[in-house]
Order: C-alpha cells, then sequence, then structure tokens
C-alpha cells in the first residue's frame, strides 16, 4: 500500500513536470517575425535592439512602430513625418501608455540648426476647481487618479497633426501618414508579455470602467492574454475620423461628443467647448551645456529639460569618469546631486503662464557650482531649495526618428499612470489620461490645480549636439519624474564613461523622489551582473547615511547615436518591446 502510494507520487510528479515542459514549449514567448523580447525563462532580451543605416533610422518601444517609422521614411518622409505616423501608430500598439486621450512634448532640432519645442501637455478643463479635489479635511480626495475628473484637455493628436503640418516635408498626405496606424487598429497586433501584464494589472480598473473591457478582455470576460490579436475597429474608426476631417475631426463633432459624454458619466467636467478650444504651441527647447555638448531639452510646462541641465550642470563639477558606474561613490554623487536638484523642482518648476520660472537662474553654470559646493562626497544630506533668481539673467512611451541630413525628433507621450484615469472613450476606442494626478493639491504648491493650467510634467525629449554642434543624441524614456534622472545617467555614461548607447540604457540606473533621503535601484538585467548594486554597495552607502534604499525598475529609453562616420545608430530598451529599424 504504501509502495503504491508512492508509486503513485512519482507518476503524478512526473506528470507535472511534463506538463510544465509541454506548457513551456507550447507557449511561444512574444515573436513579431522572429523578434522575441523575453527568454524561456522570462528574462527580457537585451541583444538585438539595435540597428545601423547609413539614410535614416526609427526606434520605439514597440518593433511594428519602428517599422512604420522606417516605412515613412522609405517613401520619402522626413523625420518629422515619421515621427507623426509613429506617434499614431504607438497609440494603437501601445494604448495603454499613450494615445489620442492624452498628450506629449517633443524636441525637433532640423537639418538646417533649427530647435524647436512643441507642447502638446493636457489642459486643466476650464471648471477643474482645486476644491473639487480635496476632501473637507483638504486633503486629496483621489480625484486626480480615476473616473472622470482626472483627465485634462487632451492634446495629443493637436500635436502630431501641428508638427506634420508645420515641420513635415510635405511630401506625404495625412491620410498616408495615418494609414499604417489604422492598418495596426484595423489588423490587430499580437498582445507581448508587457502589454499583458499592463492589461492583466489593470483588472480593477476595468472591472470600475467596464467599457475598457471591451477593448482589453476577450469573450470569456477575461483580460487578453500574450500571444493573441488586439483589434481595435472602434480606435480605426477615431483613426480615419482624424485622417479625413485633421484637427476638427477629433476636437469637434462625434468623438469630442463621446470624450464629453464618457468623462460625465463619472462625475468629468470637460465641455465642448474645452475641447475645441485646445491648440498645440510651439518655443524654444530649454538649452545648456555638458562639458561641451549642446543639450536641448523640455522647458515648462515640463520640469524635466530644466532640471535634466540643472543636474548635469552640478555633475560637471566632479571628475564622473573617475568613478566606476554604480559603484558607492558614483551612487553617492548622483544621489546627491539628484537631491539638490529635486528640491529646486519641487520649489520652482510649474506652467509658466501661471507661474514666474526661474530657468535661467536653474540652469545656470555658477548656480549649479553653488549646489555642487553643498554636497558632501563622504555623508548623505537632505535638501532643500537654494535661490536661482540671484543667477537669472534676462521640462510615457518615447520614440526618437533621425536621418543623415540631420533632422532629429525626439518625442514622449503619455495618458499618465497605465490606461490613465481608466475612462475608455466608448465606441471610439481610446483611454483618457490622468494628467490631472501631475499637478498638486497643496494650495501652496506652485503646480496647484488651476482651471486652464497645465500640470507640471517630468517628460523630457532630448537631442544632444556635440561640441562642433551637430547631432549627436536623440533619446527620451517614460518614468514620470524619474526620467531626468534617467536621462542624466545616460548622458553621462555615453560622455563620461564612453560606454556604448545600448550598454548605457541597459545599465541598471538609480533614482530618488524627491530632495528627502532615500533612492531606488534597479536590479540588473541579464548579462549585465557586471554593473550590479551589491549588498555590498548598500552597505556602504548606508555607512555614509543614507537610508530608505530599494529597488524599483522604471523607463525604457529609444536613443539614436549619430557616429562618427555618419552612420546612424539607433537602439532600444530591452526592458519593453522595442527595436530600432533602420532604413536601407
Ligand atoms: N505624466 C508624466 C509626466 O508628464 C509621465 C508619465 C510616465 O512617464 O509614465 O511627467
Amino acid at each position: 500500500m504504501k509502495k503504491n502510494t508512492r508509486i503513485f507520487s512519482i507518476l503524478l510528479a512526473m506528470l507535472f513536470l511534463f506538463n510544465l515542459t509541454a506548457f513551456a514549449q507550447e507557449v511561444p514567448a512574444y515573436s513579431v517575425e522572429g523578434f522575441e523580447t523575453v527568454d524561456a525563462d522570462n528574462n527580457r532580451i537585451t541583444t538585438g535592439r539595435d540597428a545601423t543605416s547609413k539614410t535614416a533610422i526609427a526606434s520605439a518601444s514597440k518593433y511594428e512602430v519602428s517599422q512604420v517609422g522606417a516605412e515613412i521614411l522609405s517613401k520619402g518622409g522626413n523625420a518629422v513625418d515619421a515621427a507623426v505616423a509613429m506617434g499614431f501608430a504607438q497609440a494603437v500598439a501601445e494604448p495603454f501608455t499613450n494615445g489620442p486621450g492624452g498628450g506629449g512634448l517633443a524636441v525637433i532640432h532640423t537639418a538646417e540648426g533649427e530647435n524647436i519645442f512643441v507642447d502638446f501637455r493636457e489642459i486643466a478643463p476650464k471648471a477643474a476647481t482645486l476644491d473639487l479635489y480635496i476632501d473637507a479635511e483638504g486633503k486629496s480626495n483621489g480625484k486626480t487618479m480615476t473616473g472622470g475628473l482626472a483627465s485634462g484637455i487632451p492634446g495629443d493628436v493637436a500635436g502630431l497633426l501641428f508638427m506634420l503640418e508645420n515641420y513635415g516635408s510635405g511630401d506625404l498626405s495625412r491620410q498616408e501618414i495615418m494609414e499604417p496606424a489604422i492598418r495596426i487598429a484595423t489588423e490587430g497586433l499580437y498582445v507581448s508579455t508587457y502589454a499583458a501584464n499592463a492589461i492583466t494589472d489593470a483588472y480593477d480598473k476595468a472591472t470600475t470602467f467596464p467599457a475598457m473591457q471591451k477593448v482589453y478582455w476577450d469573450e470569456n470576460g477575461l483580460p487578453l492574454e500574450q500571444g493573441v490579436i488586439l483589434k481595435n475597429p472602434d480606435f480605426a474608426k477615431t483613426l480615419a475620423l482624424i485622417a479625413d476631417k485633421g484637427k476638427d475631426g477629433f476636437y469637434k463633432g462625434e468623438v469630442a461628443q463621446a470624450i464629453v459624454d464618457s468623462l460625465a458619466m463619472y462625475e468629468g467636467v470637460m465641455t465642448l467647448e474645452d475641447l475645441a478650444g485646445y491648440e498645440a504651441t510651439a518655443k524654444e527647447p530649454v538649452s545648456g551645456t555638458y562639458r561641451g555638448y549642446t543639450l536641448l531639452s523640455s522647458p515648462p510646462p515640463s520640469s524635466g529639460g530644466t532640471i535634466l541641465i540643472e543636474i548635469l550642470n552640478i555633475l560637471e563639477n566632479f571628475d564622473v569618469s573617475a568613478l566606476k558606474v554604480n559603484s558607492p561613490e558614483y551612487i553617492h554623487l548622483f544621489v546627491e546631486t539628484f537631491k539638490l536638484a529635486y528640491a529646486d523642482r519641487a520649489q520652482y518648476m510649474a506652467d509658466e503662464a501661471f507661474a514666474d520660472v526661474p530657468i535661467d537662474g536653474l540652469t545656470n553654470k555658477e548656480y549649479a557650482k553653488k549646489r555642487s559646493e553643498m554636497l558632501d562626497l563622504a555623508k548623505a544630506q537632505s535638501f532643500t531649495f537654494d535661490d536661482p533668481t540671484l543667477f537669472e539673467h534676462v521640462d510615457t512611451t518615447h520614440f526618437s526618428v533621425a536621418d543623415a541630413a540631420g533632422n532629429c525628433v525626439a518625442i514622449t507621450k503619455t495618458i499618465n499612470y497605465y490606461f490613465g484615469s481608466g475612462v475608455m472613450v466608448d465606441g471610439y476606442g481610446f483611454m483618457m489620461n490622468n494628467e490631472m494626478d501631475d499637478f498638486s493639491t497643496n494650495p501652496e504648491s506652485v503646480n496647484k490645480v488651476e482651471p486652464g493650467k497645465k500640470p507640471l510634467s517630468s517628460m523630457s525629449p532630448t537631442v544632444v549636439l556635440d561640441p562642433e554642434g551637430k547631432p549627436f543624441l536623440v533619446l527620451g524614456t517614460p518614468g514620470g519624474a524619474r526620467i531626468f534622472a534617467s536621462i542624466a545617467q545616460i548622458i553621462s555614461r555615453v560622455i563620461d564613461h564612453k560606454i556604448p548607447l545600448h550598454d548605457a540604457i541597459s545599465v541598471p540606473k538609480i533614482w530618488n523622489n524627491g530632495p528627502a533621503n532615500n533612492f531606488q535601484y534597479e536590479t540588473p538585467l541579464k548579462g549585465y551582473e557586471d554593473y550590479a548594486i551589491t549588498q555590498e554597495t548598500v552597505d556602504a552607502l548606508t555607512a555614509m547615511g543614507h537610508d530608505k534604499i530599494g529597488t524599483a525598475a522604471s523607463g525604457a529609453v529609444q536613443a539614436i547615436e549619430f557616429l562618427e562616420d555618419g552612420t546612424l545608430y539607433g537602439t532600444a530598451d530591452p526592458r519593453q518591446d522595442g527595436k530600432a529599424v533602420g532604413v536601407e
């Protein structure tokens, strides 16, 4: 009897093991034409994400979207044409991070040397007053985060069309530019491991906002799984309306009405007038230098570019290249620098139409020198803001495109959190943003909620020019308030340590959450264990006074480098589903 039981257990175990193996073989890793993002052990695949070209290159966090960019470039479109086509396609391919219900920021550097910042950030609706977002005790009531009040007036469609009309080649029609996005929405695309996780994690959101289920759940009432095809005919219809009628196809008429109605079902106050009044705008990027390289990035309504420049200005006062990447001394220097810069961000950064932002002071080298002198290389500190006005004279998903003529476009687009506010525009297939959560509900904050104001962003689409003024890097990443800290690390690794671009992106990064004494670090991707932040390193940092140290993963940098021989090198972050595609 006992023996029989044992045999039975062994048989059962064998059957279980067989099933596991069969399961591992049956479920294919996410794959588009042989492109896989995870291996059989579910490790992110870090190789094969790059491409080179003598002509033009596109890099998005979805391989299919880089292919769209290359398709438009091959048809003779310029980098802006490609970026706009990618913008619409990315909305379909990664609908939980960006889309018509959201907004974004872009930096364009033209072959003629013109630098343009395009602002298509969401705007607080006219009726969105602070009292709607706080409870009787003055605390946040959570309505900046989910439901109809969480959405700012979306800028995505206006921004993409503004870029096409003003900076596109003029050789390709709006219909030709939008055709790939409409094709992907109609024919569908594979749900990747990454997307399947996002859809599963949004289970509660889809239960609260059932219109989401029509797009993201299957006929059995379960979240879509990896490997299935996601089609979105409602979204294809919306895109066709925009292709046909332009901006008015979205901001007026049936789509506008559907946005207002969908938000109103969940307490939304956005009106048809709010939507009809939305305009994208352009101005100069914020600029600075790092060791002779020029930085062009996002001014307000983003904190990103300004604080990126402040961080790099502070770092310039130290011999960063002498420090081993991710050693205790290196991490200490970066974290202390981040704390100094985040303190200034919290105090000064907001929509310039509502606040005096001392940009010249914050990006001033002397101010950074003064800040750098507060830094103790042996001891962790907490910092408060300083007074940059004394130095005044007179800143999701990211994709990058560049062509050999020297036209570069860096675009970061978002609906803020995954699946934004949870409100799906019913019948039109896209999600509304929760960008109102980028405001502060503290009435004392420079970034407090105010009608007509743009919430403070951290998005930092960035172009770096070499010391001769020629394009060198085009880059950006999602990651909320960690964005500019990530970009600073990549730029420093490439310039200070001469680490090849793809490795610079893949090596574990660090962040902190503000001026206070805390920070987080990434665990290494497979192949990057040499750069791991080990327990020994954490202990050394703890001994220097660092506190509240934790692990967190964030960001997906899509970047392009202009190599010395004129070749364009593009690469995509292995943390997501991207791969660069070059034009023959
Ligand atoms: N809403 C954020 C911002 O504008 C971006 C969100 C993200 O990167 O995931 O800064």
